[in-house]
């Protein structure tokens, strides 16, 4: 390490993120120990393992029945070790392992998941869930404040608003799978029959969340090409009632369901402009296993040209890079003033990848086009060591610009301030 590189790490490691995206559940959850499959199966230090790390598991060998026991209740911590350390050793470095690691290190202060240290992490997991403890570790990690698409509501009415600014989640407004509709139904206490009450409900959440939430998010890549294309509304007024029947129990066909999709997201997006929010979308990779369809993914930069170009007004933020197809977001971002690139999730998911793009980025789009941090957690604990990673990347993209030319030592400071909190807090609205 040079004298320079040396000098761009202490920059890096003293400014702080303001952190883009995470899915962190309320804080009085996760205290309440009360258990629940979907938001704390568990309440141990295997509960870390649950978000991405449990995927790489997996991959490794591990058998699925076994993954379930070990992120459940039922086991003691020994057994649990005993089931999980044969595959531990195999993916232990992975940007999803290692940002369990940089947490063990710099919350519990072990280097490593061992026999020995078990007992220890696991009494150090539960010690630190103390009232205060998310607000704690993000001081830890130098974070400022995080955006948070809740999966627990549409819009989460937080405890903690100055920390944890929230998303309006659209996902289920043009989605419109049976859970969705049950999910709007259980918030509002509504059922809506026509596309009129249903679009009487979407005005509802942007009138009474609209002004306090810090961006709209939709993660419908997971389902459907991001190919939204209009669709005149008597169209989808026809299909909208026959949907909701076949949701209660008629199938309908594609055809109509992406015509649906495409009208009401097109709607929430035209809502979202009206309302001055930045449109954040899920692009490229998918979290999970053995679902992935790599060609819709292939085209989710081609896919999103149409709708960045007929909502000019509005800003699109294009998440996780678009990893494996990162290059292609570099011309995006390049090319339209209404897009920008953030980096959440990217650095655990490809760390080198991640390196190599934000150098590219640097070279090819103005800096205030990219936001470089977002830990994408449920759990706040790994927040930490993800933060940790995407620093050393960030310490790494630079370092390796000034050592070849690219940058001046001198123009790094300002660099460091503007991908890292900057940018986030001159784009969207002030909370
Ligand atoms: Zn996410």
């Amino acid at each position: 390490m040079t004298n320079t590189d040396r000098q761009i790490q202490h920059w890096v490691e003293q400014t702080p993120f303001v952190d883009t995206h995470e899915h962190l559940i309320e804080e009085s959850l996760r205290l309440s120990g009360v258990l629940d499959q979907r938001f704390l199966p568990c309440d141990d230090w295997s509960y870390l393992f649950g978000e991405y790390v449990a995927n790489d598991l997996v991959v490794a060998g591990m058998p699925t029945a076994d993954l379930r026991s070990f992120l459940g209740p039922g086991l003691a911590s020994e057994a649990k070790y005993r089931m999980v350390a044969p595959y531990w050793d195999r993916i232990r470095h992975t940007g999803y392992a290692q940002a369990l690691r940089y947490t063990f290190r710099g919350l519990y202060g072990e280097n490593d998941l061992t026999p020995e240290s078990l007992p220890r992490i696991a009494e150090k997991f539960r010690e630190i869930a103390q009232p205060g403890f998310y607000s704690a570790i993000l001081r830890r990690a130098n974070i400022e404040n995080c955006h948070v698409n809740s999966m627990q509501q549409i819009f989460m009415e937080t405890e903690q608003p100055t920390l944890l600014k929230q998303d309006l989640s659209i996902l289920h407004f043009c989605r419109c799978s049976a859970a969705d509709v049950a999910r709007v139904e259980f918030e509002t206490g509504k059922q809506p029959t026509t596309l009129e009450e249903w679009l009487e409900i979407i005005d509802f959440y942007f009138s009474a969340y609209g002004s306090r939430a810090i961006a709209v998010k939709c993660q419908i890549a997971y389902s459907r090409k991001l190919d939204f294309t209009p669709v005149a509304k008597e169209h989808a007024a026809r299909i909208f009632p026959r949907h909701v029947g076949k949701v209660r129990g008629h199938p309908a066909g594609p055809d109509d369901l992406k015509a649906l999709q495409d009208f009401l997201f097109r709607y929430c997006v035209g809502k979202a402009g009206e309302f001055g929010l930045p449109v954040k979308l899920h692009t490229g990779y998918l979290d999970g296993r053995a679902v992935m369809h790599l060609d819709r993914v292939r085209d989710n930069a081609a896919d999103v040209c149409r709708l960045v170009q007929d909502f000019p007004d509005t800003r699109f933020v294009l998440m996780h890079i678009g990893y494996p197809y990162e290059s292609e977001f570099i011309a995006l971002a390049k090319h339209y003033p209404n897009i920008a690139i953030d980096m959440c999730w990217a650095w655990i998911v490809n760390p080198m990848a991640s390196v190599r793009f934000l150098k590219a980025f640097l070279l090819a789009v103005p800096a205030t086009r990219i936001f470089t941090f977002g830990g994408d957690y449920e759990a706040i604990e790994p927040v930490y060591g993800h933060a940790c990673i995407a620093r050393r990347g960030i310490t790494q993209a630079l370092s390796e610009l000034v050592a070849e030319g690219w940058i001046a030592r001198e123009e790094v400071p300002d660099l460091i301030e503007l991908i890292m909190h900057r940018n986030a807090n001159s784009f969207f609205p002030h909370r």
